[in-house]
């Protein structure tokens, strides 16, 4: 099969591989659509590297058509469907406390496993046993599918941080995930969403897919908030935050921030401003179910982040589009 083969930081390229062997109970699904994630572009560059083995293939926002149903039933070949890409071990103490996001022991497609970006992928049997795949039916957007897994992790975020009816939210940086957050903080009902975001154009996308107020940085001193989401990993930004969240107030510290670098933030205005300073990770499989339900319901249009569309054969190019500022999500498609 094709494959984007991620030899090591900075070498990646179309190749032809081969198929993946299956073992007993697993499935094999045809792809039909995955999204780069800024993580995978963290990932090819070097800057992230935990879990991930050389050679392998990337990535973890996928969906497909099942061509080998590894005997489980309730499946047949041609079947679409989206992958709850991480699996907890679900018996540490995290699993058993129902985060199973932050399990010590995960294991994921596109790190432990091998991704989306090739022709076919092998989901291995324990990732159907634990309920890890979810049939979409005829109707749904395969595209608009694979963008679950972000949209997950956004919904992880808002749930720890509370976001509610009511809430003036700040989203700080309105990349592709600071997008998801405005439209899933619109969808639940938020009184005013504020975007604080340094290119025009993406904050000529963001007051497009709803927020209220698009500012820069600076223009953003004096706002206020009762919840700012740090959205992109900017130390700038999420002090930022502690200056534009009401007393009181929530901060969602969502993004990961450089390794390695200064990372100073001001803990007196944390301090003084009573604020409760939230993180976030990953997602759980509820929240992978809700974020299915909202895009195959069409209450979030999360197909309006698609800004390019690429065939397998082009997935270099397709790289190097999402390493561009002027891209939102891509997707590679079979
Ligand atoms: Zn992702
Ligand atoms: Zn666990």
């Amino acid at each position: 099969m094709k494959a984007a083969l991620f030899r090591k930081p900075g070498d990646m390229a179309l190749e032809t591989v081969s198929d993946p062997r299956l073992e007993p109970g697993d499935m094999l699904l045809r792809l039909s659509a995955a999204a780069i994630c800024g993580t995978d572009i963290r990932i090819y560059r070097g800057r992230k590297t935990r879990g991930v083995r050389l050679p392998s293939i990337l990535g973890h926002e996928f969906t497909g058509a099942i061509v080998d149903t590894g005997g489980h039933a309730g499946w047949k070949t041609g079947d679409h469907a989206a992958v709850c890409p991480a699996l907890p071990c679900g018996t540490c103490r995290e699993c058993r406390a129902g985060f199973e996001n932050i399990c010590a022991n995960l294991t994921a497609f596109g790190y432990e496993r091998d991704g989306g970006f090739a022709e076919l992928i092998r989901v291995p049997k324990a990732f159907i046993e634990a309920g890890n795949l979810f049939r979409l039916d005829r109707g749904v957007s395969q595209l608009a599918a694979a963008l679950a897994e972000p949209l997950s992790c956004v919904i992880n975020g808002q749930d720890i941080a509370g976001v509610t009816g009511g809430d003036t939210v700040a989203v700080l940086g309105a990349g592709p995930i600071g997008l998801l957050h405005v439209m899933l903080a619109r969808q639940r009902g938020a009184k005013r969403i504020i975007v604080v975001q340094r290119s025009a154009h993406r904050r000529a996308a963001a007051l497009d897919l709803g927020a209220d107020v698009a500012v820069t940085p600076d223009e953003a001193e004096g706002l206020e908030a009762d919840v700012s989401i740090v959205a992109v990993g900017s130390p700038d930004l999420a002090n930022l935050a502690t200056r534009i969240t009401r007393p009181r107030g929530r901060i969602s510290l969502f993004a990961g921030f450089p390794v390695g670098e200064a990372t100073a933030f001001d803990l007196n205005a944390v301090h003084y401003g009573e604020h409760t300073v939230t993180g976030a990770f990953g997602l759980t499989k509820t929240q992978f179910a809700e974020a299915l339900d909202l895009i195959a319901s069409g209450s979030l249009a999360v197909d309006k982040l698609i800004s390019h569309r690429l065939p397998l054969e082009q997935v270099m190019d397709a790289f190097a589009l999402a390493e561009q500022g002027s891209a939102l999500k891509v997707v590679v498609t079979n």
